[in-house]
């Protein structure tokens, strides 16, 4: 039972490392890093990356296109044999999305206190009065899942801290610039 439980264990551990891909490449992109992929059957067959900016859609979420892709690999929208694996606690709509997939598991990494509705704000997956329910896990590769959203973050305020500053700059220079003007 205990090598069984290492199993999944190392399991998890391994496609949530693929889904982290996934959100590395989202951040070199400039999109909020979260990264999912599908695996059925110990096989991946989809993968997803948050494409919001570069698709400018509101649903373009990670597990959104990652549940569309297995879709359409297994050309039917039941994925009733898979699980789903994101770096990020899935929101609202993807957690409908995931419901709607008949998802068996799903496995994140890290919690989302603002948007989460698996555990944080809305425990979803477990609603008895919605017509699916499924097994969570959570806390797999937990701190690399948040520590690329914290870097993101991060860089994102530096970036726009360094822009403040160069037009108060600009602008510093500007009344210089007026003032060493006047006769
Ligand atoms: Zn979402």
């Amino acid at each position: 039972m205990f090598g069984q439980n290492c199993n999944v264990i190392a399991e998890d551990e391994f496609f949530m490392s693929v889904a982290l891909e996934e959100a590395t490449k989202a951040a070199s992109l400039k999109e909020v890093p979260v990264g999912a992929v599908v695996v059925c059957d110990k096989k991946l067959i989809a993968r997803g990356k948050n494409e919001r900016e570069e698709m400018q859609t509101p649903t373009a979420h990670a597990e959104m296109l990652a549940l569309q892709a297995a879709a359409s690999f297994q050309k039917s929208w039941r994925l009733e044999e898979c699980t789903l694996y994101v770096t990020l606690e899935p929101c609202i709509m993807c957690v409908g999305a995931i419901l709607q997939a008949r998802i068996r598991r799903l496995v994140f990494g890290c919690l989302d206190p603002k948007a989460g509705a698996v555990r944080s704000l809305y425990r979803l997956c477990e609603d008895t009065r919605l017509n699916h329910q499924l097994d969570v896990a959570h806390g797999i590769l937990e701190s690399d899942c948040a520590g690329i959203l914290a870097e993101f973050f991060s860089c994102l305020r530096e970036t726009k801290r360094a822009v403040k500053e160069r037009r108060g700059g600009r602008a510093r220079l500007k009344a210089l610039d007026s003032k060493s003007s006047v006769p």
